[in-house]
């Protein structure tokens, strides 16, 4: 039997990225057994569905380098990929569990459950259920007659369907990554599978779904575990195989507790993968970052291309216990990718990203200089525009921790360097030139390294820290650095 896995993501909103990792792990392990990875749009609840989620979850796949096998915009044979439009099937799946005696219409209103609650707290039962006991004595099709029931049906009356939930059962499964999962019936309400909405629960729809797509392992969040018992029982109902599941730690913030959206944007790690596309990051470091959250392939290799990964996804290394999201790491994976990344490949996204922040980049050759000699200094392709922005435009808002670096003496040290590099020739106006006359001004003066070093570079590009400052005046040119020098003589003598 052929691997069949399917994501299936609620569009309430941005794909979050505990959202991306379980569509991660979930292609890995297709790609890794040769299977079909499915997309598939779980919208049943209108109340929660918002304009664009769809969209926002595709292009995120997309971006990260996931394709979609199967999917609402390249359907296979077990369309169709959105549960809105799969509605008539969960009808004929509920009336198929009533028929056989496993599901029944209640019409129970509201009231009248809240009541039966209120009486059987006053009667000494802390936490009431609509289950096999009070069933007995509620309006639905096992205590009404069976004309009332038709008559009501008839009439359009409202109703819901539901499970008839087994009375003290242990319910088991094996989980791929928990092991023997076990969970007591006693607990639990009769599970409703059709809404008085005519919509589907997602316990019924998931099911419904997993079992007529075809899916052979269900691989989603821990948060849905508790959900897994009563899959389990309707897979038991119909008589169908359960899909094997297996349910993934939680991503855990840095400073403890399930990452949530606010404890996120406290500690600055980006929540939505919208953010990273627009955050400039690399697709592959943040893959490479997202496989190893709860999963490592057991020795101390941590680089990892998609198709290794694929090779080397396996549901056993994947941890119970949460995993912490590190963005430092993250952004040591970015760095690394960024590394790799030719200067060809980079120069026309650092152009662009350059033109948009309204910078002229001059030409392509003093562009790809500018990148030559950022790229082993950034760890995000947009830093070559930030920390090289000198490069393109000269400010005298000099950077606040530069300024500390301006001392009393450093006027007259730059001025020094300064009569120096006037002295050179445009042609000598070369890094090894540069680099002998700040040596010689450093001796001259009898001063340190730094002290003429540290105010050079901020005079000249308004920043104390960068790329190599020699190779970098000599990109900029003599005319220039010289008026950058007597611009800053100005402003900070
Ligand atoms: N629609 C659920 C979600 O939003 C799917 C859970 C599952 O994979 O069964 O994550």
């Amino acid at each position: 039997m052929s691997v069949r896995v399917r994501f299936a993501p609620s569009p309430t909103g941005f794909l979050h990225i505990g959202g991306l990792r379980t569509a991660l792990y979930n292609y890995l392990y297709a790609r890794h057994h040769g299977g079909t990875f499915v997309l598939r749009i779980e919208d049943t609840d209108q109340t929660r569905y918002v304009e664009g989620a769809e969209e926002d979850i595709i292009r995120s796949l997309e971006w990260a380098g996931m394709t979609i096998d199967e999917g609402p915009n390249n359907p296979g044979e077990s369309g169709p990929y959105r549960q809105s439009e799969r509605k008539e099937m969960y009808h004929e799946y509920a009336k198929q569990l009533i028929d056989s005696g496993m599901a029944y219409y209640a019409f129970d209103t509201t009231e009248e459950i809240d009541e039966m609650r209120e009486r059987l707290k006053k009667s000494g039962n802390p936490s009431p259920k609509y289950d096999t006991i009070t069933r007995q004595s509620m309006k639905n099709s096992l205590t009404l007659p069976k004309d009332e029931v038709e008559k009501r049906l008839a009439n359009g009356n409202e109703y819901v369907v539901r499970l008839k939930v087994p009375r003290r059962e242990t319910v088991k499964f094996e989980d791929e990554i928990r092991g023997i999962v076990s969970f007591d019936t006693a607990g639990l309400d009769d599970q409703v599978l059709l809404k008085s909405d005519g919509m589907p629960t997602y316990h019924l729809a998931n099911v419904v779904d997993d079992h007529t797509m075809g899916i052979t392992h269900v691989i989603r969040g821990e948060e849905w575990l508790s959900s897994a018992p009563k899959h389990i029982l309707l897979y038991n109902a119909f008589g169908w195989e359960a899909p094997t599941m297996a349910h993934l730690p939680l991503i855990m913030s840095p400073s403890g507790g399930k990452l949530s959206k606010r404890k996120a944007e406290s500690e600055g790690i980006p929540v939505n993968t919208k953010d990273y596309i627009k955050g400039n990051y690399e697709p592959e470091a943040l893959i490479n970052f997202l496989a190893y959250l709860g999963w490592s392939p057991g020795d101390d290799s941590e680089i990892h291309t998609m198709d290794e990964l694929c090779e080397l996804f396996t549901l056993d290394r994947v941890s119970k216990g949460g995993a912490v999201f590190n963005h430092k790491k993250l952004m040591w994976y970015n760095e690394h990718y960024i590394r790799e990344t030719s200067v060809e490949e980079l120069l026309p996204r650092v152009k662009g990203l350059a033109e948009e922040a309204g910078f002229d980049t001059k030409s392509d050759e003093y562009l790809r200089t500018v990148v030559e000699l950022l790229h082993e200094r950034v760890s995000k392709v947009d830093e070559f525009v930030s920390m090289g922005s000198f490069f393109f435009e000269y400010s005298t808002d000099y950077d606040e921790g530069a300024l500390k670096k301006w001392k009393e003496d450093s006027p007259a040290l730059v001025a020094a360097y300064k009569a120096k590099l006037e002295s050179l020739n445009e042609d000598d106006f070369v890094a090894a030139n540069l680099k002998s006359a700040l040596e010689e001004t450093v001796a001259e003066n009898e001063v340190g390294f730094g002290k003429v070093m540290m105010p050079a570079r901020i005079a000249t590009t308004g920043q104390g820290f960068g790329p190599d400052l020699f190779p970098a005046l000599e990109l900029l040119g003599k005319e220039e650095v010289i008026n950058r020098i007597d611009l800053a003589l100005e402003k900070l003598s």
